[in-house]
C-alpha cells in the first residue's frame, strides 16, 4: 500500500496475559484509546498511532516484517520465533527498546513429582512435550542431553499423565498449574518479561519523532511503579 499514512503502528497482544500490563502502559503515556472498542485496529484519537490487536504469537513476525513499528510481546515468544526465522533462513532483525515490568515468568522443566531428577543428563533419551521447541533445543544442546521433543501447542501440563511426554517444558510464575497435574519444576531454562520492540529501518522521521516522544514517558511511568 502507499505510505500516504504514517500513522505509528502498535502490536499488542489482543487477549491474554499481555494485554491488560500493554494497554494500561499506553493510557499511562496519554494515548486515547477507546478500550471498548473490540476491533483489529483502534485508532488513537490523540496522536498519529494505530493499535493492533493481535495473537501475542504473531507480533515478533509483524514487527520483524515490517508490518507493524513497534510491539509489545513476551521475551520467550520473541527468541523462539528469532530461532525459528534462523533456521528458516528468514529475516529476523529488531530493536530492543525497553524490557517492561510486566508479563514475568520462567520457561520451565518440569517432571512427574515422583520421578528422580538429577540435573539435565536425567533428560537423556526421555520425550519432552513443549510450546517451545527453539527454546528447549537449544537448551539441550547447551547441555548436551538427547532428548525427543514434542511441539504442542496447548495443554502442555498434561502430557505425561496422557502419557505422550516423560517431561514437560512450560512457562510458570506461580507454580501452581504444575503442582494441580502432579508435576514439579527442576531446571529453569529462560526467564521472560515484556518487551517492546521496534523493527528495524525505521526511518521516517515523524514516527521517530513520535517514539522519542513517548520513550520518556514509558521511562517515568515504570519509575513510578517502582
Ligand atoms: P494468544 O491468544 O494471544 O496466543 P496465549 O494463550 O498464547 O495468547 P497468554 O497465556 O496470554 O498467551 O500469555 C502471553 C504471554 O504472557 C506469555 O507468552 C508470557 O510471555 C507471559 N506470561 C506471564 N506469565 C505467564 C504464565 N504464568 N503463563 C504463561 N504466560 C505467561
Ligand atoms: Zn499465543
Amino acid at each position: 500500500p502507499a505510505t500516504e499514512s504514517k500513522r505509528l503502528r502498535i502490536a499488542m497482544q489482543k487477549s491474554g496475559r499481555l494485554s491488560v500490563d500493554s494497554q494500561a502502559l499506553f493510557t499511562s503515556c496519554g494515548l486515547k484509546i477507546n478500550l471498548r472498542e473490540q476491533r483489529l485496529i483502534a485508532h488513537v484519537e490523540n496522536m498519529d498511532i494505530d493499535i493492533l490487536r493481535v495473537r501475542d504469537d504473531d507480533i515478533p513476525g509483524l514487527v520483524m516484517d515490517g508490518v507493524c513499528d513497534l510491539g509489545i510481546v513476551g521475551e520467550n515468544v520473541l527468541e523462539e520465533e528469532s530461532l525459528q526465522r534462523q533456521l528458516d533462513n528468514d529475516s529476523f532483525d529488531y530493536t530492543v527498546l525497553k524490557r517492561l515490568d510486566f508479563g514475568g515468568c520462567r520457561l520451565s522443566i518440569a517432571v512427574p513429582q515422583e520421578d528422580e531428577y538429577r540435573g539435565p543428563a536425567s533428560l537423556d533419551g526421555k520425550t519432552i512435550a513443549t510450546t517451545y521447541p527453539r527454546l528447549l533445543g537449544r537448551y539441550l544442546k547447551q547441555q548436551g542431553v538427547n532428548a525427543r521433543v514434542v511441539n504442542l501447542k496447548g495443554s502442555v501440563e498434561v502430557a505425561p499423565r496422557a502419557g505422550l511426554a516423560d517431561a514437560i517444558c512450560d512457562l510458570v510464575s506461580t507454580g501452581a498449574t504444575l503442582e494441580a497435574n502432579g508435576l514439579k519444576e527442576v531446571d529453569v531454562i529462560y526467564r521472560s518479561k515484556a518487551v517492546l520492540i521496534q523493527r528495524k529501518e525505521l526511518t521516517d522521521s515523524k514516527q521517530l519523532k513520535l517514539i522519542d516522544k513517548l520513550m520518556p514517558r514509558i521511562n517515568g511511568v515504570m519509575q513510578a511503579n517502582e
